[in-house]
């Protein structure tokens, strides 16, 4: 029922010759079981680490996760992880255990793991073992701890936001009793690095079932990111919105890409709105200024998450500038052009739609937008000069003409500005001519 790739098989059958008993095991069996294809394979086996690296001599491995028990071999179909069976000793850090323990049992291997769909291992020839009703809960869209929920996610707090991810990937629901205790257990996000909350809470935004995650576990994305717990419950007030800001959010998020700096984008992009709100005389809500207080907030998670330089200003810009016009004319796209360049406008192309559906009002915006993307299309065809670069004339040019320093930069722009509005032609004749007469008017004043 499982078709193992051959990397995966031939893998198993080396330990197995040599007397070491293999499965595959975790995410690609849950996957398998789906009817998903696994984007990678995982191992677990008897064989000790040092009786791994003795079966594997020869060939090329990975040896960094040795200490706990995996080596990773690179095979012509991909690297491979293999672990032993292990078992996990204390946690004190809440996050990683104090020691491993390696056993020769696959099923006290099985207990380590987090939830019961992804504790299940397959063989090709013995089939697959489950012993806590992983089968069971995959068919029944359920996310279980293993064993004492408390336990698990006290052990390792990681867990509770790998739950919230699967939910959104798988469109699982969790169990009770396992979210009542990943709720118990939310003081404890704190132990988790920066980072694997930060890889964590992507998945979830680029889940196929994200909005349904969102809206559920509404408390826990909050609790690992504080700044936006002010939008749950966040009445709008406003005759362009059916939902809170939170609502809205979950909806919007859900309608872009899934590509993280879009989905994180529309995560933040009203998140400035809980401080900006007021409420006029005839009770409406307003958010004037949002934008901006949404790219402090912005700000301030992609720093404390280490997102990259450029994925966390990819993200400002579009926090920013999700409530400001594109362009409804030929003139006015170009000018956004210029400014932002093609990626970025689509970028914002994509944010404003999302936000525009996610208001669950005013479709007439939607089209609006289709209408600039096809005004977009149309200006880029027409190749325009939108860029220094593209401009027949050069520094040098206005060197030549007698400019020096700033001066140069500041004509060049200025000439970009009038072939962008269309006012002057993109020829070197018009061009000179054009800076001629501004340094004339300019020694006149
Ligand atoms: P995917 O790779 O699709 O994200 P996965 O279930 O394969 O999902 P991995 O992070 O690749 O997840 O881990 C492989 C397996 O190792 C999991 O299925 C689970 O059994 C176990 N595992 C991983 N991380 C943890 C953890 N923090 N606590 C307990 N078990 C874990
Ligand atoms: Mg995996």
């Amino acid at each position: 029922m499982i078709s193992l790739p051959a990397h995966a098989a031939r893998a198993i059958a080396q330990l197995e010759a040599a007397g070491y008993e293999t499965w595959a095991v975790g995410g690609c069996v849950r996957d398998s079981l789906l009817g998903r294809v696994p984007h990678d394979w995982d191992l677990c086996t008897a064989a000790r680490p040092d009786q791994m690296q003795a079966v594997f001599a020869g060939e090329r491995v990975l040896e960094t996760g040795l200490k706990h028990g995996t080596l990773t071999l690179l095979t012509d179909g991909g690297p491979l992880e293999i672990t032993s069976f292990r078992m996990d000793g204390g946690y004190t850090d809440g996050r990683h255990p104090d020691g491993v323990r390696f056993v020769t049992d696959v099923t006290a291997d099985l207990a380590r793991r987090d939830f019961t769909v992804g504790a299940m291992a397959w063989h090709p020839a013995r089939g697959l073992c489950d012993p806590f009703g992983g089968q069971d809960d995959l068919q029944n869209g359920v996310l279980r701890a293993v064993g004492d929920p408390d336990a698990r996610f006290t052990e390792d707090a990681l867990r509770i936001l790998r739950g919230v991810r699967f939910a959104a990937q798988l469109g699982f629901a969790v169990e009770a009793e396992t979210a009542a205790a990943m709720r118990r257990q939310l003081a404890r996000l704190s132990c988790v690095a920066a980072e694997r909350v930060h890889e964590e809470l992507t998945g979830l935004l680029c889940g196929r079932f994200v909005i349904r995650a969102l809206l559920g576990y509404a408390d826990i994305v909050t609790a690992a990111l504080p700044e936006l717990a002010p939008m749950v419950g966040c009445a709008q007030q406003n005759p362009h919105h059916l939902y809170d800001v939170w609502e809205h959010t979950a909806r919007a998020v859900g309608q872009v890409p899934a590509e993280p700096a879009l989905r994180w984008a529309m995560l933040l992009h009203d998140s400035g709105k809980p401080a900006c709100k007021t409420v006029d005389d005839a009770g409406v809500g307003h958010f004037y200024g949002h934008p901006k207080v949404s790219r402090e907030i912005a700000e301030q998670i992609t720093r404390r998450l280490h997102f990259s330089k450029e994925q966390a200003e990819r993200i400002l810009l579009l926090t920013e500038q999700h409530d400001r016009p594109l362009g409804d004319s030929d003139k006015l796209v170009r000018r956004r052009l210029t400014q932002i360049g093609e990626a970025r406008f689509r970028d914002l192309l994509a944010i404003k739609k999302g936000d525009a559906v996610g208001q669950g009002t005013h479709p007439d915006n939607v089209a609006e937008l289709c209408e600039t993307e096809r005004r977009l299309n149309a200006v880029l065809a027409q190749d325009a000069c939108l860029s220094l670069r593209q401009l027949a004339v050069d520094g040098n040019d206005m060197q030549a003409l007698g400019l020096a320093g700033p001066a140069v930069g500041a004509m060049l722009h200025a000439l970009l500005d009038a072939v962008v509005d269309g006012t002057l032609d993109n020829t070197r004749q018009a061009l000179l001519a054009h800076a001629q007469a501004r340094m004339e008017e300019h020694d006149d004043q």
